[in-house]
């Protein structure tokens, strides 16, 4: 078992399987991942704070999506950002 921090809503819970999602936002995530890649069809390079403003979706969440491996990185340009 993973412990594992919901990306959208910050909740600790326990899965099978590394994710970033918890149950009660996988439907928020696939939402949110459908704006981006659309997004990103559209603005190939943006960066994470440009999809973050226009989609209002935060830099944290886009760049999570990334770190994840969902995201195409040649589609887009992304700044990695400092905490
Ligand atoms: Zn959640």
């Amino acid at each position: 078992m993973y412990t594992n921090v919901c990306k959208h809503c910050f909740k600790v819970f326990k899965s099978k399987f590394r994710t970033l999602t918890c149950p009660d936002c996988r439907q928020l995530d696939q939402d949110h991942f459908d704006d981006i890649e659309s997004y990103l069809r559209e603005y190939p390079n943006s960066n994470a704070i440009q999809i973050s403003e226009a989609l209002g979706i935060t830099a944290y969440e886009v760049l999570k999506y990334l770190n994840e491996g969902r995201l195409n990185i040649s589609k887009g340009y992304f700044e990695q950002m400092d905490d």
